[in-house]
């Protein structure tokens, strides 16, 4: 079974496309959204200033439904990363889910992906906050917007 893929940005929190040992593979990741578990009537998402705009630097995540409030890291762990990679080492294609947990790997906090072939480690580092508003959008939808 192919992996449920985004259909729009509204559902999801995480959206990341890299390449991998110079290009020879690729990951895409994303992760989305929880129904909120008090109601389960709408996705928990970045709650928004009074003019509607997401407040993306938020510590907590609302239901937009009846207010009910997670904290971001508790929400964020509780979630599935999804990945689409293309193994930069063995060269198949294939698919995988973790929990959406970053582990300090030297020094940096990283999605580790495992290729499911020959098992190389498939990393997904946080992209630190340099470029302010400008350059791809490619992670866009938690951190950097
Ligand atoms: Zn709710
Ligand atoms: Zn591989």
């Amino acid at each position: 079974m192919p992996l449920k893929q985004p259909e729009s940005m509204d559902e999801i929190v995480y959206f990341s496309n890299r390449s991998l040992g110079g290009g020879k593979g690729s990951v895409k990741v994303w992760v989305f959204k929880q129904t909120c578990l008090k109601c389960r009537k709408e996705m928990m998402g970045k709650p928004r200033d009074s003019k509607g705009k997401v407040k993306t630097r938020a510590d907590e995540y609302v239901c937009p439904a009846c207010g009910n409030s997670v904290e971001k890291k508790a929400y964020e762990e509780s979630l599935t990363a999804n990945a689409d990679y293309t193994c930069s080492g063995c060269g198949s294609s294939g698919e995988s889910q973790i929990p959406f947990k970053r582990r300090n790997i030297e020094g940096i906090p990283t999605l580790r992906f495992q290729c499911g072939k020959c098992s190389a480690n498939i990393d997904v580092t946080k992209k630190m906050k340099e470029k302010k508003g400008k350059g791809p959008a490619e992670e866009g939808i938690d951190e950097d917007a």
